[in-house]
């Protein structure tokens, strides 16, 4: 367990990094789903979930936003689940693009999408999600939200139809691997589910416990649920390490160092193994799609703790008795 004065310091440096970034104006709340401009580009939180369980939260942790691109870590966890891992990377591989999420282009050879975080890759995923029919299926994924975040999660109607009939480019993906033989005929069932696995909400405590989860083995520390089969921890934080967050994941690994994904709500989820989970939440977002601040504050704190992953000086992570 962490000692009282290691606590206060994480609390009171999260209290000063919000402090210092609140009345940042860089970046420009997401448009491409018409229902997404509406946010208010002030809200701000951060929050820190440790794998005893404990919080540290700051700002507006209790708003609601829908959880966007980061969906995609925890489906992909599931597909993995139903599918098994020679199955699923017979259908979509693991490797970067260093392209936009949203660029429409497949593997030359096999067909397949480059990696379950881009979007062509998280279409694929969802497609690949046991149960007969829609149904079915959603709720599945719902309870699966629900072992990470520790209670029921719903999906935003207004932003989920929002993006299904905005969500164009997402359709001609979807069409384009079916043409390839990657999906199958099922593409409007599975650009709902997928649309809707988007449109979940969550607030900035709920992304930092579901980090925390990753971190913890799979297994939610606050409420001890076992979210996902352990085995599969490496495949989803490999994956989150290099292709996280959009085309700026290689940059990210290199000076951050910590597995992440990014949503275009503005969330970013940090997974420190065996450690913490972290989650920030602000609107505007930067060149590349992720979040200003969230960036900001990562970085912030993974120089101040040392965590990033290959920092050979750090003997023990600074906050850990
Ligand atoms: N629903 C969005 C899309 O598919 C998610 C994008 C994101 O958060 O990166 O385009």
């Amino acid at each position: 367990m962490r000692d009282a004065q290691c606590s206060l310091l994480l609390e009171s440096f999260l209290h000063e990094l919000h402090s210092k970034y609140k009345s940042c104006t860089e970046g420009t709340v997401a448009n491409y789903i018409p229902e997404l401009s509406k946010v208010n580009p002030e809200l701000f939180s951060i929050c820190i979930a440790t794998v005893e369980g404990e919080i540290y939260q700051v700002g507006d942790y209790n708003e609601l936003f829908t959880i966007q691109s980061i969906s995609k870590v925890f489906v992909y966890g599931l597909a993995l689940e139903d599918r098994g891992r020679d199955y699923f990377l017979t259908k979509v591989g693991v490797e970067p693009t260093g392209d936009a999420f949203n660029s429409i282009v497949l593997d030359e050879v096999s067909k397949r999408p480059y990696n379950p975080m881009v979007n062509a890759g998280a279409i694929a995923t969802t497609s690949l999600i046991k149960g007969t029919g829609v149904t079915e299926r959603l709720n599945r994924m719902l309870d699966m939200f629900r072992r990470y975040t520790g209670h029921n999660v719903f999906v935003d109607i207004s932003v989920f139809t929002s993006e299904r009939v905005t969500g164009h480019r997402n359709r001609a993906m979807a069409h384009l691997m079916l043409n390839f033989g990657t999906i199958d005929q099922s593409i409007d069932e599975t650009l709902d589910l997928y649309f809707q696995q988007c449109a979940v909400m969550v607030n900035c405590h709920d992304l930092a416990v579901m980090a925390a989860t990753l971190a913890n083995k799979g297994i939610n520390p606050v409420t001890g649920e076992q979210a996902i089969d352990s085995c599969y921890i490496k495949d989803i934080l490999s994956v989150m390490y290099t292709c996280g967050m959009y085309n700026f994941a290689g940059e990210w690994a290199y000076k951050v160092g910590i597995p992440a994904k990014s949503g275009i709500s503005g969330g970013i989820i940090a997974v420190i193994p065996n450690v913490m989970g972290i989650g920030v939440f602000s609107p505007p977002l930067d060149l590349r799609a992720n979040s200003v601040r969230g960036v900001k504050v990562c970085e912030e704190l993974s120089q101040k703790f040392g965590l990033h992953l290959f920092d050979c000086s750090r003997q023990k992570l600074q906050f850990c008795n």
